[in-house]
């Protein structure tokens, strides 16, 4: 985890925000959103702080935020979930995949994930002295190879940790995908681990959350988190849900890292969960508008386009205008067009990157105005 000169190496997402922030850029890098999410959502926050809801809160996370998180799997997934023993609040999706990874993985097990995969997966499998086994997603559907998932099961593999939809790629995973790695972990006596903090995020097409397959619930932990769907991405509030026993060992691990966290932002989570549906409808389909209008303008500054069904990305192939190094390409977009994106390479292994070559991702939740600049300073490529 740490760059060739002994200091932490930073992340791609880091890295690229400050070329931004250095170079006065459009960031279309990082993905966090450029605007506010719902006012409930915001105002029961700083209500919630004025209420004096500013200490620990319990450890599982506040019974009103667990209680939200139950409901809300009944009510979209149809999943029955005990508020008080198979749900655990987390700091952010990321501190859910850290302690669940820490939590089941020893030394020699493997995990496996689907690669290009979020730089956290690999680091984590390795901080929990994990083998980290991957399965491509390619060109130009991004969808795996039945024969090669099937082969990168094993009696080593401990955990399948599944992301849909999707970072980068914005696939969401078809169903018979899923079966497939449900039926792989049963037969494996694997866990599967979900990372769905886009599940509200998709454009026309259903989100499948594993849990809910024949056969998955007992031995499934799901992971959300409310800093996508609701634009609050640094308050850090994400959970999980599972039986109760993967809970438990979970939250021996949770209670040694953060402890509890986020107290105000609890209940205004638990708000958020609890909105209508029409709410939820009308971001992915705001979010489904500024993806046709940055992929619009991608295709028109020369790039291929290779379309999501859901998330924060789209990613364009630079090939068509002569580039085939995307990262070399990232770095020299702030001068050649005054815009900021992330090489795909970032996330797959390094002797995998020639396959990701030129490869872009870029983020669209931002605002319109931005996005229409970002378009027309893309033309400049040409
Ligand atoms: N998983 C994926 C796939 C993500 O894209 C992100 C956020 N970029 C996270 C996890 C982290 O979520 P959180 O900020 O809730 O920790
Ligand atoms: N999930 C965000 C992305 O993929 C970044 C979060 C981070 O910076 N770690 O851009």
């Amino acid at each position: 985890l740490l760059g060739p000169d002994g200091s932490p190496a930073p992340t791609v997402f880091a890295e690229m925000s400050a070329l931004a922030a250095a170079t006065g850029a459009i960031n279309l890098g990082q993905g966090f959103p450029d605007e506010d999410g719902p006012a409930e959502v915001l105002d029961a926050a700083v209500a919630a702080v004025r209420a004096g809801v500013n200490q620990y809160p319990p450890g599982r996370g506040t019974a009103e935020l667990r209680a939200a998180i139950a409901e809300h799997q009944a009510h979209w997934y149809g999943l029955s979930v005990d508020p008080d023993r198979e749900v655990l609040v987390t700091a952010g999706a990321t501190e859910a995949l850290a302690a669940t990874l820490l939590a089941f993985v020893e030394p020699g097990d493997e995990v496996i994930t689907f690669e290009p995969f979020y730089d956290a997966y690999g680091a984590l499998v390795r901080l929990a002295g994990g083998t980290h086994v991957t399965v491509p997603l390619t060109t130009p559907d991004f969808l795996p190879d039945e024969d090669v998932l099937r082969a990168a099961f094993s009696d080593r593999t401990r955990v399948v940790l599944v992301n849909t939809p999707h970072n980068p790629t914005g696939r969401v995973l078809p169903r018979a995908v899923l079966e497939t790695v449900v039926e792989l972990a049963e037969r494996y006596d694997a866990l599967v681990v979900t990372d769905e903090v886009y599940e509200h995020l998709t454009f026309d097409v259903p989100h499948v959350p594993i849990a809910a397959l024949p056969g998955a619930v007992d031995r499934t932990i799901s992971i959300s988190s409310a800093g996508k769907t609701f634009s609050t991405t640094g308050w850090k509030i994400g959970w999980l849900t599972a039986p109760a026993p993967l809970v438990d060992a979970v939250l021996a691990v949770k209670q040694f890292l953060t402890f509890v966290n986020g107290a105000p932002f609890q209940p205004a989570v638990a708000a958020g969960l609890r909105l209508p549906d029409t709410v939820f409808h009308g971001i992915a389909a705001e979010l489904g508008a500024k993806h046709a209008l940055l992929a619009e303008g991608l295709l028109e500054a020369g790039f291929d386009v290779l379309h999501p069904d859901g998330g924060y990305f789209v990613i364009a192939d630079a090939a068509p205008l002569g580039y085939d190094d995307a990262r070399a390409l990232c770095l020299e977009l702030p001068r050649l067009a005054g815009v900021v994106g992330v090489p795909v390479s970032a996330f797959v292994r390094p002797e995998h990157a020639p396959g990701y070559r030129s490869l872009v991702r870029f983020a669209f939740c931002k605002r319109r105005s931005v996005l229409e600049d970002a378009v027309g300073r893309l033309g400049a490529l040409r």
